[in-house]
C-alpha cells in the first residue's frame, strides 16, 4: 500500500466526520467533505477542507465529490439515528445501504483502492459476550443495526472480490461522543442530549430504569485509529470494535453531566420512559485486536472527554440563546 495523500470524507460536516478531517488535515491530507447537510453543519467542514454538497445516494454527486483524484475514501454519512430508523425504515435503508454501495462504486470508477468504513456496535444486538469481541454473534434488533451491517458486509465483499483492488476496512464503533456532538437533535447521542437539556435547564428523560450501560469513546481517540489504520496493512480486510472497553450506566452517566452543574438525579427535574425499541441492555467493546494490530488504546477517559466536551457546549448553547 502506498501512502495516500488525498481523502475523501463522506459525513464530513457531521460530528465524527468533521473531525476526522480535522484530523486527516493535520496529517498533511488534501480533504474533500462529500456531505448533504441532513444533520451535519457547513460551518463545522474545516476551512481547509473542500466541501461537496450533495448526496450519497446520487451518483453523480459522488462522482463530483471523486473528481479531483481521491487516494482514500472515509465512508460515514449516513442515517445514524436508531430512532430515525424505526420510524422510516425505508429511508435508513437508502442511505445507508444504497449510499454504501455508490461509494464502493464510486471507488471502483475512480481507481481508487483504499476504502475505510463507520459500522457500529449495534450490530450485536443484545451481545451474548460482554466485553464483546469481533467475533461475538451478529444479530441486530433494530432496523439501524441491520442496515450498518448491511453496509459493512457490501465494504468487506467489495474488498473481497473484483477488479480493481479495494483495500478495505470497518470500524464497529461504540458511543462516540465530543465536542460538535449535537446538542438540540433528541433522536442520537445519548450524552449530548442530556448536557443539552441540562445546559438549556430542561428536564431529562430517562428511558428504563437508567441501568442499561453503553461504552462511551471519545471522538479523537476514534479519529486517531481511522487515520492510523489507513496506512497499516494489518488492518485491510479486518472488522474492528471502537470503544473505550469500560461500560457506564445511563443513570451514572446522567449523575455525571448533573455534577458539572452542582446538582443531582434528586435535586434535578427527571422524567422516566419506557426502554425504545431496540435498546440493548448492557454494550460495552473488547478491543484487543484494534489494541495488537494497531497499538490503539484510548488515550480519553470519560472524565477527560466530558470536560472537554461540557466546555465545548457550553460556549455552544449560549451561541444558540443569544
Ligand atoms: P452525524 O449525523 O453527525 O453525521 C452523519 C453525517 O452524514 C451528517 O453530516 C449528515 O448530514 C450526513 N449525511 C446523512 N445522509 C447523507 C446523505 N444521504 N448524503 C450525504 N451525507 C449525508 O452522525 P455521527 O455520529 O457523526 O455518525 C457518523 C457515522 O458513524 C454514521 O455513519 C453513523 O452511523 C456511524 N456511527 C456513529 C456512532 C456514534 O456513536 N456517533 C456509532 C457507530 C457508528
Amino acid at each position: 500500500m502506498s501512502a495516500p495523500r488525498s481523502a475523501l470524507v463522506t459525513g464530513g460536516a457531521g460530528f465524527i466526520g468533521s473531525h476526522l478531517a480535522d484530523h486527516l488535515i493535520e496529517r498533511g491530507y488534501a480533504v474533500t467533505v462529500l456531505d448533504n447537510l441532513a444533520t451535519g453543519r457547513a460551518a463545522d467542514v474545516p476551512d481547509g477542507a473542500t466541501f461537496v454538497e450533495g448526496d450519497v445516494r446520487n451518483p453523480e454527486h459522488v462522482d463530483r465529490a471523486f473528481a479531483g483524484g481521491i487516494d482514500v475514501v472515509c465512508h460515514l454519512a449516513g442515517q445514524a439515528s436508531i430512532r430515525r430508523a424505526w420510524d422510516d425504515p425505508g429511508a435508513d435503508l437508502s442511505v445507508n445501504v444504497l449510499g454504501t454501495l455508490n461509494i464502493i462504486a464510486g471507488c471502483r470508477r475512480h481507481h481508487t483502492n483504499r476504502l475505510l468504513y463507520a459500522s457500529s456496535m449495534t450490530v450485536y444486538g443484545n451481545p451474548t459476550a460482554i466485553p464483546t469481541p469481533e467475533g461475538a454473534d451478529i444479530a441486530p434488533v433494530s432496523c439501524y443495526g441491520i442496515t450498518k451491517y448491511a453496509g459493512e458486509r457490501y465494504v468487506m465483499l467489495a474488498g473481497a472480490e473484483g477488479d480493481p483492488r479495494l483495500d478495505v476496512t470497518a470500524f464497529r464503533m461504540f458511543n462516540v461522543y465530543g465536542p460538535r456532538q449535537s446538542l438540540t437533535n433528541p433522536y442520537q447521542g445519548v450524552l449530548a442530549i442530556f448536557l443539552g437539556n441540562v445546559l438549556r435547564g430542561e428536564p431529562v428523560c430517562i428511558h428504563s430504569d437508567g441501568e442499561q450501560s453503553r461504552d462511551f469513546v471519545f471522538v479523537g481517540d476514534v479519529c486517531r485509529a481511522w487515520c492510523d489504520a489507513i496506512d497499516t496493512p494489518g488492518t485491510v480486510g479486518r472488522v474492528f470494535n471502537l470503544g473505550s472497553g469500560r461500560d457506564t450506566s445511563v443513570n451514572a452517566l446522567c449523575d455525571a453531566v448533573l455534577a458539572r452543574v452542582g446538582a443531582t438525579r434528586q435535586s434535578y427535574d427527571i422524567s422516566s420512559a419506557p426502554a425504545q425499541p431496540g435498546d440493548i441492555r448492557r454494550s460495552v467493546a473488547d478491543v484487543s485486536d484494534i489494541g495488537r494490530t494497531l497499538g490503539w488504546a484510548p488515550q480519553v477517559d470519560l472524565d477527560g472527554g466530558m470536560s472537554a466536551t461540557v466546555r465545548w457546549a457550553q460556549t455552544a448553547v449560549e451561541e444558540q440563546a443569544g
